[in-house]
């Protein structure tokens, strides 16, 4: 089912369920396209830059050219959501490598394609916020040298999810191959040992969230111990506390891991960050 939606596609917009692209686009063929997913505040678009920023080097990663601007790109975002006229809006940014031969060979492909997405904001219910998600540990591999790049190459946390749902969970926590922590399908990972925050470094094979990010540097602005390091399974599954973070979902709490619950859902810091980190993106964070 295509949610009421409008698409901005190279440049035109047109209802979400009569956005169309060929069935020769090398990033329905292949998953070679990026994207990457802002939200609205008050009916802002919400760290614009942050967003972009990242959407050039996941394309920069591939080689792909984005074919506009940066402002022409902005103010296309502005001018869909506009349109679009949702109280709050989720934003897709996908630029995708052109129509051509099915032939991996990215030369085939004619110019890439630019395209915007718009609907209302899916935020998870707010009983989640004070019930906490059930995780569990997946099979998926995340592999360092790739999931910076926020392509359309989904398919880990695609089956990260369904496992996940067929073992009753809300999200899957994936892990690399050395066997450490990395991230969800979607989101990023804390745990809280103690008064520290514990998160796995960017070399783990995590995308960088711009929400992590701004957590990491609001909890050590509050003076909070804050650890990036290889991450071992059971540190997650013996935390006093853990959270969830990405752009749609903020700070998330986690109730349990693989059926067993942790201590305190929400804790203590989880309910400190969530709390910075809402009043900071609502704020500040609402600034282009
Ligand atoms: N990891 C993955 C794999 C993601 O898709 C996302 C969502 N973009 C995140 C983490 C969280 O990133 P952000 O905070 O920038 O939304």
């Amino acid at each position: 089912m295509i949610p009421p939606s409008w698409v901005d596609l190279d440049g035109e917009i047109v209802p979400g369920d009569q956005a169309r692209v060929s069935v020769f686009n090398h990033g329905f063929l292949f998953g070679d396209s990026v994207y990457d997913v802002i939200r609205t505040y008050d009916g802002r678009p919400s760290r614009v830059a942050d967003h972009l920023d990242r959407l050039d080097a996941s394309a920069a990663a591939i080689g792909l050219q984005i074919p506009v601007d940066r402002d022409t790109l902005r103010t296309r975002i502005e001018r869909l959501v506009g349109h679009g006229g949702f109280a709050e809006s989720y934003i897709r940014v996908v630029v995708t490598r052109g129509d051509g031969a099915p032939n991996i060979d990215p030369s085939v492909a004619g110019p890439p394609h630019v395209l915007i997405i718009v609907m209302t904001l899916p935020v998870p219910p707010a009983a989640l916020y004070e019930t906490g998600v059930d995780v569990v540990l997946v099979g998926g591999v995340r592999r360092p040298s790739r999931e910076q790049i926020k392509s359309g190459n989904y398919l880990t946390s695609v089956m990260a999810k369904q496992e996940a749902s067929a073992r009753d969970a809300f999200e899957g926590v994936m892990l690399n191959a050395d066997g450490m922590l990395a991230e969800a399908s979607t989101s990023n990972v804390f745990c809280v040992a103690g008064t520290r925050l514990l998160t796995p470094p960017l070399a783990a094979g995590i995308l960088e969230g711009i929400t992590r990010r701004h957590i990491l540097r609001l909890a050590r602005e509050d003076g909070v111990t804050v650890e990036e390091r290889p991450l071992a399974p059971d540190e997650l599954t013996g935390a006093d506390e853990a959270f969830l973070s990405s752009t749609i979902k903020e700070v998330l709490a986690i109730a349990s891991v693989d059926g067993r619950p942790l201590p305190a859902c929400p804790g203590p810091l989880t309910r400190r960050l969530a709390a910075r980190y809402g009043a900071w993106v609502r704020a500040d964070g609402a600034a282009p």
